[in-house]
């Protein structure tokens, strides 16, 4: 710790990533960098909040973000810069501010660098936090990006009704097991996909869903579908893509909807799979809709308005994958691709 002009300099560990990466992102495409310092001040003048982080959040989409972009086919997120530090949603607390919204003390999720302290410029997407009687490392998932997806997803999207047969890929993961535990809140009959027999139990027995199975084990998905779906399905809540897709697409049921949240089978492949099947979405008169979760910020207050009840009477409950230090990270997020994680994964940078 060192100290410039009244100025408090601490060390600040970075994972810094290397290069574009191709395929499989493996640990060695990024690195700790442990040699830099921030100046625990926002600089005179300037609007922005100098942060420390507590929790980070490892998030699929950050797989397309390591990749070169190839002009005229960017991907729907803008890319690292190599040698720079990774970016992703975390929770922080803010030790100083040049923002009128935020003040020394306040906690904040969103948008900040894998690092300890972050100097964030950009504050329009970082929400207070307000309710501290449930834990904070809920804030990078249940009740952060990932949950206002689940909310989105399912309730704007789906257009759910009381009864419907709903089905959701990566179903144990950040998002699934709580696209889940709505539609069983709903009363809808709920089954999920997963790669292990574990998260095919917790699927079961501490989410709550009807049915779940293994789709490694299912040589054959479209059949496994409708063995758990003898009448078609109402609703898919699209995590994966590929093969999953297509079985799906044969097991909708008339008027059915496919909330397209993510295609996470497709993220570290050079070329894409095709998909096969999207003939039945015309006899089916199949509804396919993507989104982005940040177009529905606006219902943030909305959403903890329902699910803040609902957590503190045990309704929902939600699985987390805590990796302890910054230096875990590169492996946590690595981990989502083969699916080591069970739950959200999280990494805890510091707790207080
Ligand atoms: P997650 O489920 O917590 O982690 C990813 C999981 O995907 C892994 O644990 C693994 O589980 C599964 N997976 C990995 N590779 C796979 C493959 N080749 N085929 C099938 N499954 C595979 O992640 P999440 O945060 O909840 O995200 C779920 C999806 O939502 C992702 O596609 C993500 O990109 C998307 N998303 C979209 C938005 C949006 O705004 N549209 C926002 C947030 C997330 P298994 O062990 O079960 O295979």
């Amino acid at each position: 710790m060192a100290s410039g002009g009244g100025v408090e300099e601490v060390s600040n560990k970075q994972v810094i990533l290397k290069d574009y990466v191709s395929g499989f992102p493996k640990e060695s495409d990024m690195y700790l960098n442990t040699s830099g310092t921030i100046k625990l001040k926002v600089p005179e003048g300037s609007n922005a909040i100098l942060v420390k982080n507590l929790y980070l959040s490892c998030d699929p989409y950050m797989r397309p973000r390591m990749r070169q972009p190839i002009p005229g086919n960017e991907t729907y997120v803008e890319p690292f810069k190599p040698g720079s530090p990774i970016a992703g949603y975390g929770v922080a607390k803010v030790l100083d501010s040049g923002h009128p919204n935020f003040k020394k003390g306040d906690l904040v999720w969103g948008l900040t660098g894998w690092e300890e302290y972050s100097l964030i410029t950009t504050t329009e997407r970082l929400f207070k936090i307000h309710h501290t009687d449930v834990p904070l490392s809920y804030y990078t998932g249940l009740l952060g990006m990932p949950g206002m997806t689940a909310y989105a997803g399912f309730y704007e999207i789906c257009s759910p009704k009381k009864g419907e047969q709903v089905f959701i890929s990566a179903a144990s993961g950040a998002v699934g097991q709580l696209v889940g535990q709505f539609a069983k809140l709903l009363g809808c009959y709920v089954v999920g996909s997963a790669g292990s027999k574990e998260k095919v139990d917790l699927l079961k027995n501490k989410f709550g869903f009807n049915e779940a199975f293994n789709y490694k084990e299912e040589p054959d998905l479209h059949a496994a579908l409708k063995r758990y779906f003898p009448e078609g399905i109402d609703i898919y809540f699209e995590n994966v893509g590929g093969k999953m897709l297509d079985a799906v697409l044969l097991n909708m049921r008339a008027h059915g909807r496919i909330a397209v949240c993510g295609m996470i089978s497709q993220y570290n492949l050079e070329h894409p799979e095709g998909v096969h099947n999207l003939m039945t979405v015309i006899g089916k008169r199949v509804r396919i809709e993507g989104f982005m979760v940040y177009e529905y910020y606006p219902l943030y207050p909305k959403f903890l308005e329902l699910v803040l009840p609902h957590i503190k009477e045990g309704k929902i409950i939600y699985v987390e994958d805590v990796a302890e230090g910054l230096e875990s990270a590169p492996a946590a997020l690595i981990g989502l691709f083969t699916g080591r994680n069970v739950g959200k994964q999280v990494v805890v940078v510091a707790r207080e």
